[in-house]
């Protein structure tokens, strides 16, 4: 964290007295790892704080301190609006009313995607979680990291990093990780907690989904429609689990899951090889990410979804495909 950007950051959260914090729409354990995180930091400075996301935190990490008190709305006087793991405005949802436009907004995220959409944007693609830069941010304006406050920041670490084994996991990662676990955090129960323990229900749907796979030219694919989800009575927050461990198939370059919400919309869950990148077919749909794990929501009927999406995956894969197969030749006109 460079010296004017803890300035800037400081020069918004001295002044304010009622900060308003808001995570991501279907938050996942960065999202709300941070939000808890930020919170209690925040009130341990004397701030009045307000923690909010549109959407409740999913089972896998609705254990961590506090997370009862996320509110679905902002309510009351706010100084100060505060995004955390957001890459675009629109990922705030509907807790960023119309009235808290003209606030100013702090943008902390971790997102290559991140459209810079606040008064000040601190967003640093290496870090591999939002969590992460929680704990800088804590360190340089020396705030006590407490045990509930490094439980949190460690679920949104190893939940955005699926317990320390994508490749954006570097040294800077593991001597956080550490501070954390020295703050009191127990790596095992939160890995446990918040990537390892799943319902029964969930296990069996994802078995379903995994039966329908389709594998073409290394795109694998695959959905879990409404009624396969009432089927075993999963909410539309719980799927996310399937992409993770698909992106493990040897044959495949690119996952994709498709998710029907109760709401009508489809959640999309891209996931690829390294070597491979789906942030860019997912912005390009309106959605964000990192290279190897990104998504986008769309609405319409699924089958529609599926194939405007899967033909621009085809596409892209191609393309990349293309300049990976130009690049030895690039690099032998060097020589
Ligand atoms: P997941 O597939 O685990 O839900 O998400 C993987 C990554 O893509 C996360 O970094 C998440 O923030 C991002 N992502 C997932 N869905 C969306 C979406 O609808 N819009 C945007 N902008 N990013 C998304
Ligand atoms: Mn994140």
């Amino acid at each position: 964290m460079s010296n004017s950007l803890i300035k800037a950051v400081e020069q918004l959260i001295s002044p304010a007295r009622r900060i308003l914090l808001i995570a991501h729409v279907w938050p996942d354990g960065d999202a709300i790892g941070s939000l808890l995180a930020m919170g209690s930091l925040l009130r341990d400075q004397d701030k009045e704080v307000t923690l909010a996301c549109e959407d409740p935190a999913p089972e896998s990490v609705a254990w961590l301190p506090g997370s009862c008190e996320v509110a679905g709305q902002a309510s009351g006087s706010i100084d100060l609006v505060i995004s955390l793991d957001c890459s675009d405005q629109d990922r705030m949802g509907n807790i960023y009313e119309a009235r808290l436009t003209s606030l100013p907004l702090l943008n902390i995220d971790h997102h290559i995607t991140n459209t810079q959409f606040g008064t000040v944007n601190w967003v640093d693609p290496s870090c591999v979680a939002t969590a992460q830069m929680v704990l800088y941010l804590a360190q340089a304006l020396g705030w006590q990291v407490t045990e509930p406050v490094a439980v949190c920041l460690l679920a949104g670490i190893v939940t955005d990093t699926r317990s320390f084994r994508t490749s954006n996991v570097d040294a800077a990662t593991l001597r956080a990780a550490l501070q954390l676990v020295e703050a009191g955090a127990s790596l095992s129960r939160v890995a446990r907690q918040s990537l390892d323990q799943q319902p029964l229900a969930q296990v069996r749907l994802f078995a379903d989904a995994v039966s329908g796979l389709h594998l073409e030219d290394g795109i694998l694919w695959t959905q879990m429609t409404r009624a396969m989800r009432q089927r075993w009575a999963v909410p539309d927050n719980g799927t996310s689990g399937l992409s993770n461990s698909l992106a493990g198939v040897r044959e495949a370059q690119v996952v994709v899951v498709f998710t029907e919400r109760d709401n009508g919309t489809v959640d999309v869950g891209f996931r690829a090889a390294p070597g491979y990148d789906v942030s860019e077919v997912a912005a390009s749909l309106g959605g964000g990410g990192h290279p190897l794990a990104a998504g986008c929501t769309l609405s319409g009927d699924l089958e529609r979804v599926q194939d405007q999406v899967l033909g621009q995956v085809r596409r892209s894969v191609a393309e990349q495909r293309a300049r990976a197969l130009s690049r030895p030749q690039e690099s032998d006109s060097d020589a």
